[in-house]
């Protein structure tokens, strides 16, 4: 067995244990049907916000990674889009993101809803986790919606269809028995150093985890008056220190350390809203810039907690016609076409 100094120098014979003895670590991924409950898990598990969650389907597009470390090990989460039939370029790419990250991880987490109903969806899926030999958690989430001995007969349902490693239901949303799925994940990792220090919980840049939040306080006030053509691009995100007032409000003179050196900065954001039409930028803006104001207000605070500082949020609205279709315009809002070949 291999195991590692705290310099993670490799130790033969297992005397000079350091603090990483037995330390395991890995690549996990998430995947399942849109709105099953897959941001919320790992949103839960990380106990920050990283992944948006709304009751729309595929409000999450692009891989994001976000890291757990415990004492046992650390596991590297890959939020992947759900496994969808594509319909333009932006569904295709997000089809091929997902397929990919089945053979390049060391666990695969398939959440299901809490039901004994398997369809085409879900035998699709069961389909592409028989071709690889990566193994399988099935987890059974939302369980606060039913009853507890219903849960044995979904096991059931799906221990038919396919021989899964572990079966764990959960409530992502509750918490329950998410433990239990961490140690489970723990047993399929390979013994190994972690690949990010402990205090990090992801990798995605600050603009981008900006412009999801965006997206989603969008998503969540445009009701279903805009369908998923909007893209958030921010154009530019600049810290500078607050004006004297408001340190004094904050009881200047007051030690700071770690997080809250960031107390004193303002962020001066400006961000555009891409839709695909003329008539959606007027539903964007709204009467006297009313939809706007309440995109911004929603975002905003969200925005504040996660950069730990105030926000002066500037929001615009721009159109670009059939952006999804493009390459170019792909490229441009981030999402890159060769991440998924
Ligand atoms: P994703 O598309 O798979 O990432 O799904 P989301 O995480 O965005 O969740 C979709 C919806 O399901 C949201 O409204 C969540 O609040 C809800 N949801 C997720 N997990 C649970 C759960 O364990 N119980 C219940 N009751 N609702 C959940
Ligand atoms: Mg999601």
């Amino acid at each position: 067995m291999q195991c590692f100094t705290q310099e993670g120098t490799e130790c033969g014979d297992g005397k000079e244990i350091g603090l990483k003895d037995n330390f395991k670590s890995g690549f996990v991924t998430l995947i399942g049907r849109p709105n099953v409950g897959k941001s919320t898990l790992m949103n839960h598990l990380i106990g920050q916000k990283i992944a948006i969650t709304s009751y729309r389907p595929q409000t999450t597009r692009n891989r994001i990674q976000t890291v757990y470390t415990c004492e046992e090990g650390q596991i590297v989460f890959v939020d992947t889009p759900g496994i969808h039939k594509a319909k333009n370029k932006l569904g295709d790419y997000m089809v091929r993101i997902a397929e990919r990250s089945l053979t390049e991880v060391d666990v695969i987490l398939w959440l299901v809803e809490p039901t004994t109903f398997i369809g085409a969806g879900e035998r699709h899926i069961i389909e592409q986790l028989k071709k690889v030999k990566t193994p399988v958690i099935l987890v059974i989430n939302k369980t606060d919606k039913v009853k507890k001995a219903e849960v044995l007969t979904f096991i059931d349902a799906y221990r038919k269809e396919m021989d899964f490693d572990e079966i764990v239901p959960v409530s992502a949303l509750k918490g329950d028995n998410t433990d239990v799925l961490i140690s489970c994940i723990m047993k399929y990792l390979p013994y190994g150093e972690a690949f990010y220090d402990e205090d990090t919980v992801t990798d995605q840049p600050e603009r981008q985890i900006v412009s999801e939040l965006i997206r989603e306080k969008a998503l969540l006030s445009l009701e279903d008056e805009i369908p998923h053509g909007i893209a958030v691009v921010i154009e530019s995100m600049k810290f500078r220190k607050a004006s004297r007032k408001r340190n004094k409000d904050k009881g200047e003179g007051a030690p700071e350390e770690g997080n809250a050196a960031r107390s004193s900065t303002v962020a001066d954001i400006e961000a555009t809203i891409v839709c695909e039409r003329e008539s959606h930028k007027g539903i964007v803006i709204g009467k006297q810039g009313a939809m706007l104001k309440k995109i911004g207000s929603k975002a905003r605070p969200e925005i504040e907690e996660m950069l730990e500082c105030k926000v002066n949020l500037q929001l615009w609205v721009k159109v670009r016609k059939d952006w999804r279709d493009s390459d170019l315009y792909m490229k441009n809002f981030g999402y890159n076409p060769k991440d998924s070949e």
